[in-house]
């Protein structure tokens, strides 16, 4: 049984107007705009959903299970960087047909996870230290902002619903799936620039997260928990207090701690498809 999870609706203007944004890493939640071909009416009734946080459920789709499943073994580094990810072997693995596979394949490419060459195929991104630097920075500066502009916009509702992220990420890791929880602990970021309501913040860091969660992946020293829920719970207790000085500072030390646990150096060796998902029915070699 799924349970319900938020969903926010953002008017068209946010987004450009002329796009359709979807983003979930649950498969459970949807950002949509109205494009420009919309009719008045359409476009109205879309305005009409706009209140800051909507409580729906949504379907999995099988593309976005496998991009979760795929997102997590990466994260996970049951597949590491260099792996070639094969469609053939996705579409047996996960009994989907090869479009659903290239469906999710492209957006990990997206995403900057992937990279899809012609005649190559998809292979697993190897952000080099230098990039993952580059990208740690630019973070700490967006977040900044983002974390002031959503204490400023938070709602008890929508922090209600952050708790619940961070409740589902918390859940994650004490199962032990420390690839889905490095990717819901992603989701909360995201979420935090949703809230801001600033489409600009929310398009560059929804840019951001998923490659610093391959950067968290890759790079992380042994026994450390990155990006910690207990954290997270640290900045919703802020932000409830609407205290946005000190919002701003905590989420700056969330990230430096994050940066002060990575070792960027060290790289790992690509792995197997059918080893990463053992746990898949299908995926025992014939
Ligand atoms: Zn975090």
């Amino acid at each position: 049984m799924t349970s319900p999870c938020d969903v926010l609706h953002a008017p068209s203007s946010l987004f450009g107007g002329n796009i359709v944004y979807n983003y979930c890493s649950h498969g459970r939640f949807q950002i949509s705009t109205v494009a420009k071909s919309a009719s008045k009416a359409q476009a109205g009734e879309a305005r009409g959903l706009l209140t800051p946080l909507r409580i729906v459920d949504v379907p999995v789709t099988q593309d976005q299970r496998l991009y979760n499943e795929v997102l997590d073994a990466i994260l996970d580094r049951r597949l590491n960087p260099g792996v070639k990810l094969k469609e053939d072997e996705l579409s047996d693995i996960f009994a989907v047909s090869r479009t659903v596979v290239r469906r999710a394949l492209l957006r990990l490419s997206h995403d900057r996870i992937v990279d899809i060459q012609p005649n190559r195929g998809a292979t697993v991104i190897r952000p080099d230290p230098d990039k993952a630097r580059e990208i740690l920075s630019v973070r700490r500066l967006i977040e900044g902002a983002v974390i002031a502009e959503a204490t400023q916009a938070a709602t008890a509702e929508s922090l209600k619903v952050l708790e619940r992220c961070v409740e589902d990420e918390r859940d994650e890791v004490r199962r032990q799936h420390a690839g889905a929880g490095l990717r819901l602990s992603g989701d909360f970021h995201i979420r935090l620039a949703a809230l801001s309501g600033n489409a600009t913040l929310m398009g560059y860091l929804k840019e951001l997260v998923p490659q610093t969660s391959l950067i968290i992946s890759m790079y992380q020293t042994p026994h450390h928990t990155l990006c910690s829920h207990q954290e997270h719970f640290d900045i919703v207790e802020v932000m409830k207090r609407g205290d946005v000085k000190e919002a701003r500072a905590i989420m700056d030390r969330h990230l430096q701690h994050i940066e002060d646990k990575l070792d960027l150096v060290d790289e790992r060796i690509p792995g197997d498809l059918y080893a990463a998902f053992a746990h898949v029915k299908g995926a025992e070699k014939a």
